[in-house]
């Protein structure tokens, strides 16, 4: 497998770059303020270039691959040290907008998707339910045909972009068939009756987007804004794959954006005389972050290299990337922080804002224990790890 980048790539990752770094002074406010003007955000982006990345140009997508994708939101982290520049690519990119292209409703495909690629309307994912995360396969939320429309009920929770967005692939039950057989996944949008949002609880880090809650009372959506119906819970799940890949990305931007700034600071600060990038610990502390960096960005590069198609990552290679990248950030976060002493912990460090952002995105896309569960059965084939009781 060749992991380097072509010309095109490189220009991308410089443009991405440019683009997050008009936004860094901006993002220590709308962290303080836990709000942000997320429209101009994407407008600025999309004005930019960065729409539909992996969408077909049919479709007012741009052709691209996972890779333009991974290195388009990293780069953006790296320079804003915000994951806010990454939504804009996620909502018309990322997994919605790959479960709307999966779709075999032409009738969804005409009336959203080239407004969804092209930014004129954002597309968030609705799975989590008050008592189903882990156990997806357990979800509550029920769709039930009437007439020439669906009847949805049930509640979502921790959905990024609650209130911001204009649609959200929801994922339901159809016909109360128990289990993975029975679920799939419809488009609703916000402004449909029955259906309603509140911003939800306040967030340690990734703030300033809500990951709110959605209610759904008797929610009416026409039959045609089904995206997948029951039976096909994997092909459902190689949309959710990009979910997967933009957590790599965002764990790879984030340590890249710590990283530099520790890099900076510690060749400006001086201590005992000398620049504190001279003394042992220090300079060794920034090769064992750099050798962490250098294994997520390879293991994303691959995860993303290998996309079915070039637009669906493959299960166990992004499960590998986004588990090492997303336990391994805190860390590095710490670290990078520790080098720039009390500065490191104050409000005027990106890195500060990265700590808490990584530990606030541990679980979102999947939690380290499914990840390790999803791994080993792929791993062990002939094995059964079940995780139901008795
Ligand atoms: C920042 C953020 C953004 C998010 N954005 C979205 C979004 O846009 N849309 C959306 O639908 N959801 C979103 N989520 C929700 C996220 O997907 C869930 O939080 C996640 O799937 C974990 O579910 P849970 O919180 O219910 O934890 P639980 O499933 O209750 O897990 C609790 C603990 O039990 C462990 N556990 C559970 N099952 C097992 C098992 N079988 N083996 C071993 N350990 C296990 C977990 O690892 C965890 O440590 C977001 C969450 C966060 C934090």
């Amino acid at each position: 497998m060749d992991l380097r980048l072509t010309p095109e790539q490189e220009d991308l990752k410089k443009r991405a770059y440019a683009a997050g770094l008009e936004f860094r002074e901006a993002a220590f406010k709308w962290d303080e303020e836990d709000a942000v003007d997320y429209r101009a955000v994407s407008d600025r982006f999309g004005e930019l270039g960065f729409f539909g990345l992996t969408a077909p140009k049919e479709w007012g997508g741009q052709g691209g691959d996972c890779m333009s994708y991974l290195l388009a939101v990293s780069e953006a982290i790296r320079a804003s040290g915000s994951w806010i520049v990454g939504e804009p690519m996620f909502c018309t990119t990322g997994p919605g907008p790959s479960m709307i292209m999966l779709s075999e409703s032409q009738a969804l495909k005409d009336q959203y998707l080239r407004d969804v690629l092209t930014g004129k309307l954002g597309c968030a994912i609705a799975l989590t339910e008050p008592a189903h995360g882990s156990d997806l396969t357990y979800l509550e939320t029920t769709a039930v045909r009437d007439g020439d429309s669906w009847v949805v009920n049930g509640s979502k929770s921790y959905v990024t972009g609650a209130i911001y967005n204009e649609l959200y692939a929801t994922f339901v039950r159809f016909d109360g068939i128990p289990g993975p057989r029975g679920i799939g996944a419809v488009l609703i949008p916000a402004d449909s009756p029955g259906f309603t949002m509140s911003r939800g609880p306040v967030f340690l880090g990734t703030r300033s987007i809500p990951h709110g809650d959605i209610e759904l009372k008797d929610c009416r959506i026409p039959l045609e804004n089904l995206i997948i119906g029951p039976g096909h819970f994997a092909r459902l799940m190689t949309a959710f794959n990009m979910e997967r890949l933009h957590n790599c990305a965002v764990s790879l931007g984030g340590m890249l954006c710590a990283y530099d700034e520790a890099s900076e600071h510690v060749q400006q600060r001086e201590q005992f005389g000398r620049p504190v990038i001279e003394f042992q610990h220090v300079y060794h502390t920034l090769a064992d972050v750099a050798v962490t960096i250098e294994a997520h960005r390879l293991l994303s590069y691959k995860a993303a290299a290998n996309a079915i198609d070039g637009k669906y990552p493959e299960l166990q290679d992004v499960s590998i990337a986004k588990l090492f990248g997303g336990t391994r950030i805190p860390e590095v976060a710490m670290k990078c922080a520790e080098l720039m002493g009390g500065k490191g912990v104050t409000s005027v460090t990106r890195t500060q804002r990265i700590v808490r952002d990584a530990v606030t995105n541990v679980v979102a896309g999947g939690a380290p224990a499914v990840l390790r569960n999803s791994i080993a059965a792929a791993l062990f084939p002939g094995r059964k790890f079940p995780q139901t009781r008795g």
